[in-house]
């Protein structure tokens, strides 16, 4: 990591700052603060508190504590650090951890989950109007995966400039009865451009879609040279990182951050163009799935049997307002594929 020094802080040593973390790598933290950005070791100290109350909550695998040791602070997390001069500092305490935690399995045991981005707050689900064709399942799992993690979800249609047809226009406007902003733009002519990059302003984001449908032209289109900072240097750099290491938060010259694309696919949440390859269904699995379709919690408690699934059960209120028109039978048939498993 270098230090840019246009960036260095001119702040006396042991100033308290307020700072995010954007980026981890083999025990330093690139914090950016009020003052620019500083290289931070964690106080040793923090880290066994940080240890020691993680694995308190952990009800199980209380040896998961090396994981906790090797992170016990996650990129998107805000801290107070101390600066110590010539753009360095040490994390002396978390701050309140905001928006979504990322958490996945370790991938060398298998077991223990850490987090990997904290404060992720928004997901652009990006799609493309005709080439690749739209594919509305897909689209439906992230949407399980956003509410999973109480993440908003922006649905981008790009390549408008390809013309949206009729069949897709209306399944759009189901999308944005049930609130999920939906924005077309074209990277091409940069229609709907601004409009996404109000958007993004103040929050951390992250574009996810199936490759081709135009991310990174997006990103070019939105700043010049974003593509390469989001996803080509963190992809030429990915390999050499620490598996735990993979996420990076790439500011916006706005403010707000998106998150990289090495980071992203570290979650499990990168493409999502095969049908088993993605998060959603597992990240869901565990949480009941008919909370996940928000159009469905009117009818929740209403049904005759506390566990019913909504499949076929007598006196089920979600079939019911399914029956009634209330519900969309394709969004319907998505919670059923992903409750069946049959994606
Ligand atoms: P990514 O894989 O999602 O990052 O997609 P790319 O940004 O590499 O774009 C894939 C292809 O689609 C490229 O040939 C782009 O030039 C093209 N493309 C991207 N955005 C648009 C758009 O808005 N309109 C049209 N017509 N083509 C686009
Ligand atoms: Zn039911």
């Amino acid at each position: 990591m270098q230090t840019n020094a246009a960036n260095t802080p001119a702040v006396a040593d042991g100033t308290l700052l307020d700072g995010l973390i954007v980026e981890r790598s083999r025990g330093h933290y690139r914090v950016e603060t009020s003052a620019g950005l500083l290289i931070c070791t964690i106080r040793g100290r923090l880290r066994k508190e940080l240890t020691y109350a993680e694995s308190t909550q952990a009800r199980r695998n209380v040896r998961g504590v090396k994981v906790n040791e090797r992170d016990p602070v996650a990129v998107g997390d805000s801290v107070r650090v101390a600066a110590l001069g010539a753009g360095t500092g040490v994390i002396e305490a978390i701050v309140a951890r905001a928006g979504a935690a990322f958490t996945r399995a370790d991938p060398e045991t298998g077991q223990r989950t850490f987090t990997t981005i904290a404060g992720l707050d928004q997901m652009i689900l990006v799609f493309a109007a005709r080439e690749p064709a739209p594919h509305l399942r897909l689209l439906d799992r992230f949407l399980v995966t956003a509410e999973a993690q109480n993440v908003e979800a922006v649905i981008c249609l790009n390549k408008a400039d390809q013309g949206v047809e009729p069949w897709l226009d209306a399944r759009l406007a189901v999308y944005r009865a049930l609130g999920y902003p939906v924005i077309k733009t074209s990277a091409a002519t940069g229609a709907g451009v601004a409009e996404l990059r109000a958007r993004l302003v103040g929050r951390t984001s992250a574009l996810l879609g199936p490759s081709g449908v135009g991310k990174s032209s997006l990103l070019n289109a939105l700043e010049p040279g974003l593509g390469l900072r989001v996803s080509a240097v963190s992809e030429a750099t990915s390999k050499g990182r620490h598996t735990t290491t993979g996420a990076r938060l790439v500011p916006l010259a706005e403010g707000g951050y998106l998150a990289d694309t090495a980071g992203i696919r570290a979650l499990g949440l990168g493409e999502f163009g095969t049908a088993s390859g993605s998060g959603a269904g597992k990240g869901a699995s565990r949480v009941r799935l008919d909370r996940l379709f928000r159009e469905f919690r009117p009818y929740l408690g209403a049904c005759r049997y506390g566990n019913c699934r909504h499949l076929n059960e007598q006196g089920c209120a979600v079939l019911a307002a399914l029956a009634a028109g209330s519900l969309d039978a394709e969004r319907y048939d998505s919670y059923r594929r992903l409750t069946q498993g049959d994606e």
